[in-house]
C-alpha cells in the first residue's frame, strides 16, 4: 500500500474513531485488501492485529454460523460492487467465545474516478452499553469513560466536576416518576447554562460529570454554590417548588502523568467527602492533598498502579489486642502499609479512603485476605487460640464474587474460620443492610467473627446493631483518649459497652496509648480487650511472633 493511502486509511479511521460513541470502528482499504480495526475490538475479539489483511474473512469465522450467509452475502455484494451499504444485524463470539448480538453497518468511498476507494464502518452492541440517556439527552458514564480515556483529555481539560443528587428517591416518591424525570432534566439544563462550553455527561444514579477546559477551581466553587442555593431556594417545576440537595466534588486536571482510573478515584472520593462529611458543601480534591501533601494524585497514582503489579510495595502490619482481665494476646488486627524508596513507608489514612473508589480496590482487598491469613497460620502455630482481624472496605463487600474469593483464600491457605474476625467500617455502613445480614449471618454460620469497627464514630452505629448480628463492637479512640481527664469519655464507654453487651456483643476499647488510659479503661464492666500503643504499634509479622513467645512465656 503506498504511503499516501495508508496514512489516508488512518486519518479515515480517527475521523471515524471520533464519533464511534463506543462502536469498533473498521476501514478497509479496497485495492488491498487491507484493514484497520478498531484496538478494542482486537482485544475483545481476540483478532490477529489491529492491521489485517482479509479481515473480512477473518471476522467471519467470529460470526455464529447460523448468521454467517447473511453476512458473507452483504460483504460479497459490497466487494463486487452490487451494493454500496452493509447493515447486518448478527451474533459475534468474543475471544472467551461468549456471543453477543451486534449491527454492522458500512459504506463504500468512492475515488474521483468512481472506483471503490475505501469499506468503512462501525459494529456495535446495543445490548452492552447505552451511551446517550434518553430522559435528559446527555451522553452517559460511556461517554465519559470515552472522553477521559481519550489521548485529547489532558490537553483540553483542566477541572472535572462531579455533581449529584441527595435522596432523590423521596422526590420519585411524593411527586411520580414522571415528575422526577423532569426535574432531572430541568437540572441538567441548568448545569450546562452555568457551565457553557463543557461537556456534562449523565453518570449513574443521580450523579452528573462536567470537564471544563477553562474553569478555575474558584470559578467552579462559586458556580457549584450558585446551583446549591438555586435548586434550595428557587427552583420551580410548573407551580411547585422543588428543594434539592446537592453534592460537588471536583479535581484540577494539572499532571500529565496520572492514569484516568486515578483522576476518577480523585473525583468519585472528592464526590463522596462532600456528600458524606460536608452536608453537600463542595470539596476539591486538589484542597484534601493541600493539608496532606503525601495524598497528592500522583501518589495515589503510583500506589494505584501498585495494586496491578501484584500488590508490589503492600506489606501488613499487626497489632496486638489483649485480654482486658488477664492482658494475654486475644488477637491480632492486620493494618495494611504501603513502602516504596522515595516515599518511605506510607500509612493507610493517606490512600485507603482513595482507593476505595478505585476499581482495582478488590484485588487490594485479597491480597490482605490472603496475607493475614498466611500470616495468621504462623502466628497461630504459637497460639492457637487467638484471632486474627481484617479489615473490609465496603467496596470490597459489594463485589458480586467477595463471598467466593473469601472462602477459597480461607480454604487454600487452610486457615480456620473460627479464629478470623472480619472488621467492618464506618463506610460499610453504607451498603445495603438487607445484604449484609444475609452475607453476615453466612459467615457467622461458618464460625467467622463479625466487628464492628470505630463505633460511635459513624451515624448508623446503634442502626447496624439492631439490624446485623455481631461479635464484637470496638469502641473508637477518640472516646477514650481524654477518659482520665473528662467524665463525659468515661459515661460514653459505659454507655457504648452496656449497649453493645444488651445486644450481646464483646467489647473491644481501641486507643490505650498510655498506663493511664489502660487503669481507667481495665476498672470499666463489660470491656472484654483492649488495644493499644500501650501493648504494642502496629509491628511486622516476623515481629509478632516474636511478642507472642514472650507473652507466652509470662
Ligand atoms: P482501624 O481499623 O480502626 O485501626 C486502628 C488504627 O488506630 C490503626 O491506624 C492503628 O495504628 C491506630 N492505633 C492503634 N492504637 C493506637 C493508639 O494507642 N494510639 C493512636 N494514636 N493510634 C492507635 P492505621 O494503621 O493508620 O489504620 C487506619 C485505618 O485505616 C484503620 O483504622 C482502618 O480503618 C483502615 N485500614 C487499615 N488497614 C486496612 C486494611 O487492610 N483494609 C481496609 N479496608 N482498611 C484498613
Ligand atoms: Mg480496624
Ligand atoms: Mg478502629
Amino acid at each position: 500500500m503506498s504511503k499516501n493511502k495508508n496514512s489516508r486509511l488512518d486519518s479515515m479511521y480517527e475521523t471515524l474513531s471520533i464519533f464511534a460513541e463506543g462502536a469498533y470502528v473498521f476501514v478497509c482499504d479496497m485495492d488491498t485488501n487491507v484493514s484497520r480495526w478498531s484496538k478494542n475490538a482486537v482485544e475483545y475479539f481476540g483478532l490477529p492485529d489491529e492491521y489485517m489483511l482479509h479481515a473480512g474473512k477473518i471476522w467471519a469465522d467470529h460470526i455464529h454460523p447460523d448468521d454467517r450467509a447473511a453476512y458473507e452475502k452483504s460483504i460479497n455484494d459490497v466487494f463486487s460492487g452490487d451494493a454500496e451499504n452493509h447493515n447486518v444485524h448478527y451474533r459475534a463470539a468474543a475471544a472467551d467465545g461468549s456471543y453477543a448480538s451486534y449491527t454492522c453497518k458500512g459504506n463504500v468511498i468512492r475515488k474521483s474516478n468512481n472506483e471503490p476507494d475505501f469499506f468503512c464502518g462501525i459494529i456495535r452492541n446495543h445490548s452492552k452499553y447505552e451511551y446517550i440517556d434518553n430522559n435528559t439527552g446527555l451522553r452517559t458514564v460511556y461517554g465519559f469513560f470515552d472522553d477521559i480515556k481519550g489521548s485529547s483529555f489532558t490537553h483540553n481539560v483542566n477541572l472535572i466536576l462531579m455533581i449529584g443528587l441527595s435522596s432523590f428517591s423521596n422526590i420519585n416518591d411524593i411527586y411520580g416518576y414522571e415528575f422526577g424525570n423532569r426535574v432531572l432534566q430541568k437540572f441538567s439544563r441548568k448545569i450546562i447554562e452555568v457551565f457553557p462550553d463543557s461537556n456534562v455527561y449523565k453518570m449513574n444514579g443521580t450523579r452528573f460529570a462536567v470537564m471544563a477546559s477553562s474553569v478555575t477551581a474558584e470559578e467552579a466553587e462559586e458556580k457549584y454554590n450558585y446551583l446549591h442555593g438555586y435548586f434550595r431556594n428557587d427552583f420551580y417545576i410548573d407551580d411547585t417548588h422543588v428543594v434539592l440537595s446537592l453534592n460537588g466534588g471536583a479535581i484540577q486536571v494539572d499532571s500529565f502523568d496520572v492514569s484516568w482510573n486515578t483522576f476518577y478515584s480523585c473525583l468519585r472520593f472528592a464526590y463522596y467527602q462532600s456528600k458524606r462529611k460536608k452536608c453537600g458543601g463542595f470539596v476539591i480534591f486538589d484542597d484534601i492533598i493541600k493539608a496532606d501533601n503525601r495524598r497528592c494524585v500522583e501518589h495515589i497514582n503510583v500506589i494505584r498502579n501498585s495494586i496491578a503489579e501484584g500488590c508490589r510495595g503492600f506489606f501488613l502490619c499487626y497489632q496486638l489486642i489483649v485480654n482486658t482481665k488477664t492482658e494475654k494476646v486475644n488477637g491480632v488486627e492486620a493494618l495494611i502499609r504501603w513502602k516504596s524508596d522515595e516515599l518511605g513507608v506510607v500509612t493507610p489514612d493517606k490512600f485507603i479512603d482513595v482507593l476505595e473508589e478505585d476499581s482495582l480496590f478488590p484485588e487490594l482487598g485479597k491480597w490482605i485476605l490472603r496475607q493475614a491469613m498466611e500470616d495468621g497460620k504462623k502466628f497461630l502455630a504459637r497460639n492457637p487460640d487467638m484471632t486474627v482481624s481484617v479489615n473490609l472496605s465496603y467496596t470490597q463487600i459489594q463485589q458480586p464474587g467477595f463471598v467466593n474469593d473469601l472462602f477459597e483464600i480461607i480454604e487454600s491457605t487452610g486457615f480456620p474460620p473460627s479464629r478470623l474476625c472480619l472488621e467492618i467500617t464506618e463506610r460499610c455502613r453504607l451498603m445495603d443492610i438487607e445484604l449484609m445480614r444475609n452475607m453476615f449471618g453466612f459467615f457467622r454460620e461458618k464460625g467467622i467473627k463479625i466487628a464492628v469497627d470505630d463505633f460511635g464514630t459513624g451515624y448508623a452505629s446503634i442502626g447496624i446493631l439492631r439490624s446485623i448480628p455481631v461479635d464484637v463492637v470496638k469502641i473508637d479512640r477518640e472516646f477514650v483518649k481524654n477518659i482520665d481527664t473528662d467524665p463525659r469519655d468515661k459515661s460514653s464507654v459505659k454507655f457504648i459497652s452496656d449497649l453493645a453487651t444488651s445486644f450481646s456483643a464483646d467489647v473491644c476499647c481501641e486507643g490505650i496509648e498510655n498506663n493511664k488510659i489502660r487503669g481507667f479503661v481495665r476498672k470499666c464492666d463489660n470491656i472484654a480487650s483492649m488495644q493499644g500503643y500501650f501493648y504494642s504499634k502496629p509491628i511486622t509479622a516476623d515481629e509478632i511472633l516474636e511478642k507472642l513467645d514472650e507473652y507466652n512465656n509470662d
